[in-house]
């Protein structure tokens, strides 16, 4: 045990927090706890390293305890720890949100602050309803997402999102949402080194709806350029480009959920950028303080906050925001990682470690019981074969034995996901796969 570890009281009590996401009554019987964190690692409270094999989750883009961060934030808490945006603002506020229109694809340039991934999906979902409502065309009400598909957990994105688990727990959700079909297609693209071959043509369902529906009915439709949280679906080439295409005959808003793609992850600043295909707004979270502070953002094009602003005859335009919309400390922490997303060349990174990274993931084709690899940018997805009867037990016992070893992976069902920061070297590499390829192996034993 280190100095700084053990100083960091031991919690003696695990009732009283209801984790989210979580097995509570196995964690609290088996807690595993992190008590520190320093560049690719985390270190559990008495001293241990773990190597972090999913960037937090899917957020240290720039690795841990980057000081540009911390320190930013700590001088912004002693000047000012908070003013509000509504009707004033601060100056932090602006300058954040002008660096992130910097980066965003072209023409999107003006900037919605929110607090986290859930909040983003929301928003973007009322802003294409005001923008319709804006423009005379409030017939638009309808809302169309992905089987599969992971926009948070606000009513807006659990509705618009597309898995089982998430949804039905929760009885009724929002009215007037459709869902395209997923894009997993096991028998034709698996094991497929990035993009997939197979599968544009299912973004024709969206034609499909428009004729159920009627275009003038529709306002927007929702995807993740890779969709992270369901176990890494990585769009089929030529999809996306079609799904803009149907978008832009009906008058359609195309958004992508930008929350785990952005900043760098697939070896551009965007999804949109790597894939060649812009949307009219993009939502963002995670990446965009390295997780150090909450906070996330929805960027749109200029004409929609023009219609939206313009449209109101005076006061205010758009009936929505948080107390915590460009909070200082948020806004301080996302200058300072845009500062090193640009310095660092974060996007470069992950592009140079792209062929070596696939190279790694995909050497563990052949290990019992993997069914499926995919990746794309830094980002994995090896898929077992669950247990019979007891799904998502596989990747589970996976899960911890490489936390056991010294590695921090994630599962989603019997999917194993991993994103590494951006900043892993070669040896991490080798020591993520190899521990993951170890405990896939003494598994199936
Ligand atoms: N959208 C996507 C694509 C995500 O991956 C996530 C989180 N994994 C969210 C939205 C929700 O973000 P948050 O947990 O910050 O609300």
């Amino acid at each position: 045990m280190n100095e700084i570890t053990a100083a960091i009281p031991r919690p003696n009590n695990l009732d009283a927090f209801w984790m989210p996401f979580s097995d509570n009554r196995y964690f609290k019987a088996h807690p595993r706890l992190l008590a520190r964190a320093e560049g690719m690692s985390y270190y559990t409270p008495d001293g241990r390293e773990i190597l972090d094999g999913t960037a937090g989750l899917w957020c240290c883009n720039a690795g841990h305890g980057r000081r540009e961060i911390t320190e930013a934030i700590q001088r912004q808490a002693a000047v000012m720890d908070f003013a509000p945006t509504f009707q004033l603002g601060h100056p932090v506020a602006f300058e954040a949100a002008a660096r992130v229109a910097e980066i965003t694809p072209p023409g999107l340039d003006r900037v919605f602050f929110t607090n986290s991934g859930s909040e983003s999906a929301d928003t973007a979902l009322k802003i294409a309803l005001a923008y319709h409502k804006a423009r005379g065309e409030g017939s638009r009400v309808r809302l169309i997402g992905r089987e599969r598909g992971y926009h948070g957990v606000g009513f807006g994105g659990m509705s618009v999102g597309g898995i089982g688990p998430n949804r039905k727990q929760f009885g009724a959700l929002l009215p007037y949402v459709d869902h395209l079909p997923h894009t997993h297609l096991p028998q034709r693209n698996a094991f497929s080194r990035g993009q997939p071959e197979h599968g544009a043509e299912l973004a024709d369902a969206l034609e499909a709806l428009v004729a159920l529906h009627g275009a003038e009915t529709i306002a927007a439709v929702m995807v993740e350029p890779v969709a992270g949280s369901t176990g890494v679906l990585v769009p089929p080439r030529g999809y996306l480009e079609r799904l803009r295409a149907i978008c832009d005959r009906h008058g359609i808003l195309l958004i992508f959920d930008e929350v785990i793609t952005g900043f760098g992850r697939l070896g551009a600043n965007f999804g949109a950028e790597r894939l060649g295909v812009t949307p009219d707004i993009l939502t963002m979270a995670k990446g965009l303080t390295n997780a150090a502070v909450p906070m996330g953002a929805v960027a749109v094009k200029g004409a929609i906050y023009d219609a939206v602003v313009n449209g109101a005859p005076g006061g205010i335009e758009l009936f929505h925001g948080y107390t915590y919309s460009g909070h200082p400390l948020a806004a301080a922490a996302a200058i300072a990682t845009l500062e090193l997303h640009r310095r660092e060349d974060l996007p470069g990174r992950a592009r140079a470690m792209e062929p070596y990274w696939q190279e790694a993931v995909h050497s563990l084709k052949g290990l019992p019981n993997v069914v499926d690899i995919r990746d794309f940018g830094l980002i994995g997805g090896i898929e077992l074969a669950p247990r019979p009867g007891r799904p998502g037990a596989r990747a589970t016992e996976v899960f911890r034995r490489c936390f056991d070893a010294g590695v921090l992976v994630r599962v989603t069902g019997d999917i194993v996901a991993l994103s590494p920061p951006l900043i892993v070297e070669r040896h991490q590499v080798d020591r993520i796969v190899g521990t993951l390829g170890e405990a896939i192996r003494a598994e199936a034993a």
